[in-house]
């Protein structure tokens, strides 16, 4: 029986009172769900995967200095994670246009962008999650504009980093999505990544044949999540065989 308090549940994800004050459990489920929870279906294995990617990847951010959430992973579904409090703009960042890009500008999928885009979403189910601006970031309270520059840098700070992760892994990342919260501690506060990135939230794509191994796979009924998700995990270093283990980090793709 499980006597923990729930504080949350989202569409893929649980949080769970933690055993420190300012502490929470982040239980990933096996839930898909696209375009506002319209479409759902249960896919087995997807948390577990995605909580290992999003471990390894909150683990390398923090290594080189970009502030998040994560402390450490509990068992094949669940990690701990700081309290924050969570600023309620989705971030995401674009590389190459795909996706809502693509359809607002008329722009093929896989045209590489001239520049990175920062773009700015409100976190609202029942409004699905519009596109707003910095001004109405400001101007309704969500974050003030030094929050949002922050926020904004380490965006891009992620992006960089990630972008040089996966090519290294024959990925080309497309866009992805983040969220951050605020943590106060002795009287400051600071802005951190919060959330979780993996395949949910990202755009990949295999540099040699453009195969989708992303969430896209479950929106555009393409089948093989699971397997895409594996795949990534398994050039991250992460899995074995299917099985998890510590991982010997990333596996780098030579180009033959
Ligand atoms: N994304 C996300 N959650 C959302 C909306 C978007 O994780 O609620 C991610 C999505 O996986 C993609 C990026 O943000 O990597 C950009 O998504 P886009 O705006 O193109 O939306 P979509 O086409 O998925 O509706």
């Amino acid at each position: 029986m499980n006597r923990r308090r729930r504080v949350y549940e989202g569409k893929a994800k649980i949080l769970y009172e933690g055993p420190e004050p300012g502490t929470l459990v982040q239980h990933f489920k096996d839930d898909a769900t696209a375009f506002n929870a319209k479409k759902h279906d249960t896919i087995e294995g997807k948390g577990v995967l995605n909580n290992r990617i999003s471990e390894f990847i909150f683990l390398k951010l923090g290594d080189i200095g970009v502030p998040t959430h994560f402390m450490k992973r509990l068992n094949m579904r669940e990690q701990l994670i700081r309290e924050v409090e969570i600023i309620p703009v989705e971030v995401v960042v674009r590389n190459v246009a795909a996706g809502s890009l693509s359809k607002r500008m008329g722009l093929d999928e896989g045209t590489q962008l001239p520049r990175s885009i920062v773009e700015f979403y409100y976190k609202s189910d029942e409004l699905d999650d519009p596109m707003v601006s910095e001004e109405h970031i400001t101007a309704f309270g969500w974050a003030n504009p030094q929050e949002i520059d922050e926020m904004m840098a380490l965006a891009l700070r992620v992006n960089d980093f990630l972008t040089g992760l996966f090519l290294g892994i024959g990925i080309r990342l497309i866009d992805f999505k983040c969220e951050f919260g605020r943590l106060y501690e002795n009287e400051i506060m600071r802005i951190i990544l919060a959330d979780e990135i993996s395949p949910d939230c990202c755009r990949l794509w295999d540099v040699e044949t453009d195969d989708k191994m992303d969430k896209d796979r479950f929106r555009r009924d393409l089948g093989g999540l699971v397997e895409a998700y594996q795949e990534v995990a398994r050039r991250l270093g992460l899995f074995v065989e299917n099985r998890p283990s510590e991982g010997s980090g990333p596996v780098l793709v030579t180009s033959k």
